[in-house]
């Protein structure tokens, strides 16, 4: 019988490079954090209806992507394919908008799915990071979560990513530019597909990545010469805040999310060492979200970084991220000794201190094998004869020096050496 493999699309995050993973979601997670986002957990699985609509059936996600299922009670649910619209379900359902003042501002970490052509960077199953910022209109709230992105991203170690920034207009302002730009549309020469599109999200074909469509696309009218006066002035003090805070953008006037409830900011994140994947996060304002699965309004803005891609431009950039040695003492136990070692490394344990211990039975030569394996910074080796007089022998492992501490002794000076 032939092993089980992952399914397509999927991969395991296994030692030791799952550590960067966990890594990346701390460091996209500590600058929310620290900025009053608080943390937000929903089910994998929500009512297919949901992202129907909170994600919209013009789509590809909703469309192509979406995990549906049937459950043996016949209730319609979809895998999670991204994680705004669960998190305004919850924000909405829990109340949290009528609790205090607002913005309501949470940060989540997940899984998600989507059921995509599987490559090097896109994936069935990944993981994101994200932020949702609830029921405040404020170019400051657009501007401090395209600096904390930034903030993150730097954090650890990534240089050679751009921020992409446009303006989508509002309900008054783009109404107004999509019938211009559906009646420049309908004068191309286009595929079904494409003009199927242009009639149902006509922003969405600015953004076809074929070149033959790209060429007709040239003297297209552009949004931001239909952009009303408040949405140009929201837009520019987005622009001049993340400006004040040092943070680098490029204006990126094609850059669109085509959905009606899409308003005024939006912004992407690109890595140039990733190819065609080339996407790290993106987000944007979503002022009709709130209304458009139930709820009341709720002007709000969030952005998602991808994990997996993070990891990958690390990669690209050949950043290495500093993840401290899983083990700080790793135990050796001799002859009769093992009793003794095991009760030291549960106390180091309990003190706070990485230990571990060769299993198994292994002699003196397999066990120090063990001890370099885990990366310990010090190995405690004791026999009977060490036991006898009271000590353990404790062997620094870069210097290879090694001196006999008193056992009463062992968890004082090792906390202090590592100190
Ligand atoms: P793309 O244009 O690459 O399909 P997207 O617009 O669908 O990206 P979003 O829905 O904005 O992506 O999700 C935010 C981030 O999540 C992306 O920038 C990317 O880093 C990550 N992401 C999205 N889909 C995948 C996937 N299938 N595999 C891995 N990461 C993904
Ligand atoms: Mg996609």
């Amino acid at each position: 019988m032939s092993t089980f493999q992952a399914p397509k699309g999927t991969y395991d995050l296994l030692p030791p490079r799952s550590a960067t993973f966990l890594a990346v979601r701390e460091a996209i997670s500590a600058p929310l954090k620290n900025s009053g986002y608080g943390y937000v957990e929903t089910p994998g699985f929500e009512n297919v209806e949901l992202f129907s609509r909170g994600v919209g059936e013009s789509t590809d996600i909703v469309s192509k992507e979406m995990y549906t299922l049937t459950t043996k009670g016949g209730d319609q649910l979809a895998l999670r394919p991204e994680g705004t619209a669960s998190v305004l379900r919850a924000a909405l359902q829990g109340n949290l908008h009528k609790l205090g003042g607002l913005p309501v501002k949470l940060w989540y970490s997940g899984s998600y799915y989507r059921y995509e052509r599987a490559q090097a960077g896109r994936y069935r199953h990944f993981s994101q990071v994200g932020a949702e910022a609830i029921g405040a209109e404020d170019p400051a709230l657009d501007a401090e979560l395209i600096i904390l992105a930034d903030q993150a991203y730097r954090s650890l170690g990534l240089r050679n990513f751009r921020i992409l920034l446009n303006s989508l207009g509002d309900k008054e302002c783009r109404p107004v530019y999509r019938e211009a730009l559906q009646a420049f549309l309908r004068g191309l020469d286009l595929d079904e597909d494409t003009v199927r599109r242009a009639e149902i999200n006509p922003l969405r074909v600015l953004d076809d990545k074929r070149e033959s469509v790209q060429k007709q696309l040239v003297g297209a009218p552009m949004l931001r010469d239909y952009l009303c006066d408040a949405c140009k002035a929201y837009h520019e003090e987005v622009r001049a805040l993340v400006t004040a805070a040092g943070v680098v953008f490029e204006d990126d006037e094609k850059l669109v999310r085509g959905l009606d409830y899409y308003t005024r900011t939006t912004f992407e994140f690109v890595h140039d060492g990733l190819g065609s994947q080339s996407a790290v996060g993106g987000g944007g304002r979503y002022d009709g979200l709130s209304e458009m699965i139930g709820g009341p309004a709720l002007p709000s803005v969030g952005w998602a970084l991808g994990v997996d891609r993070t990891v990958l431009a690390l990669e690209a950039e050949g950043v290495a991220l500093d993840i401290p040695a899983a083990t700080s003492v790793f135990a050796v136990a001799l002859g009769g000794a093992k009793p003794v070692l095991f009760g030291l490394v549960t106390e180091l344990r309990r003190a706070g201190v990485a230990a571990d211990i060769s299993y198994g039975g292994k002699g003196l030569k397999g066990a120090m094998k063990d001890a370099n394996r885990s990366g310990a910074r010090f190995a405690l080796v004791a026999g009977d004869r060490d036991l006898e007089e009271g000590v353990v022998q404790l062997k620094d492992m870069e210097s290879g020096e090694q001196v006999p501490v008193a056992l009463a002794d062992v968890v004082d000076t090792v906390r202090a050496k590592l100190a």
